[in-house]
């Protein structure tokens, strides 16, 4: 009962043949970092969506015992992509305090808990700034703070390190692996970057519409699941600390 455990997942999109997802299985202990690895259009975004209960899917996820709705609050979510309106003069603390709307917390408690959910993601001291001033990897940050700010047990990530450079990407991986390790935080990454994927995280799942393999760096990392991957062809960059991304097919973008 002490894990996430994703049961024979399947995601078919209405009007489409074949599943964007099929018959995936894993379990996750908690307090790790895990990240799932796969080409674009691999169906990361779906698998992430279906633990999520945002499309309809088969199979089922148990939250350390827990179904989706008795687990519902404890939930995080960092959407892929987020487009700023930088002609918007929306601070810091504004855009952490959305997610915190509909909640019945007092005025004082909520501006705790986003000065907290700041604190944790360091950047306390950003707290009245603008949005449109931040770096992309501050950013990144403050999104995962609005989705701290409910002090989640289950945090998923898509693809987080999209318009970040790759100092502020350690160091937003860094921020997840403390709170993993230090709050218990079970984490779970979408990502098609292999580069950090091999310091960062307990355990890797490696998806192409189906599960390819799962388990510790070390072991799941190598030439075959590349392969498997990304096809044939692909030549693996990883002693260089550069990843590359490919599509389903294989090609480079
Ligand atoms: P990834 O996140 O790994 O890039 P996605 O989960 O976004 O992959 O997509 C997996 C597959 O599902 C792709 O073939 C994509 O075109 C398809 N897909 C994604 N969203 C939808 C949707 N809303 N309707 C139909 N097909 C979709
Ligand atoms: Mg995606």
């Amino acid at each position: 009962m002490s894990k996430l455990i994703v049961d024979a997942l399947s995601v078919r999109y209405p009007g489409e043949t074949k599943p964007a997802v099929e018959n995936v299985s894993f379990s996750l202990e908690k307090g790790t970092v895990t990240v799932l690895l796969g080409p674009n259009g691999s169906g990361k975004s779906t698998l992430l969506k279906a633990i999520l209960n945002l499309v309809d899917h088969t199979g089922t996820v148990q939250f350390f015992g827990k179904s989706f709705m008795q687990a519902t609050g404890t939930i995080g979510y960092v959407p892929q992509q987020y487009a700023v309106d930088k002609t918007v003069p929306t601070t810091v603390h504004e855009l952490v305090s959305l997610s915190l709307v509909m909640c019945k917390h007092s005025a004082k408690e909520k501006k705790q808990m986003i000065t907290e959910a700041l604190q944790k993601v360091d950047l306390r001291e950003k707290e009245q700034e603008k949005v449109a001033d931040l770096s992309g990897g501050q950013l990144q940050r403050v999104l995962l703070a609005r989705a701290l700010v409910h002090r989640p047990g289950v945090l998923l990530l898509d693809e987080p390190e999209a318009g970040v450079d790759v100092g502020g990407e350690q160091r937003f991986y860094s921020v997840l692996k403390k709170l993993a390790q230090d709050e218990g935080v079970t984490v779970i990454i979408a990502s098609h970057e292999v580069a950090l994927v091999k310091s960062f995280a307990d355990q890797v799942i490696c998806i192409n519409k189906q599960l390819i393999c799962s388990g510790p760096p070390r072991k799941v990392l190598h030439e075959d699941t590349f392969k498997k991957l990304y096809g044939e062809e692909v030549m693996f960059y990883g002693h260089t600390g550069h990843s590359h991304a490919f599509d389903a097919q294989g090609k480079r973008e």
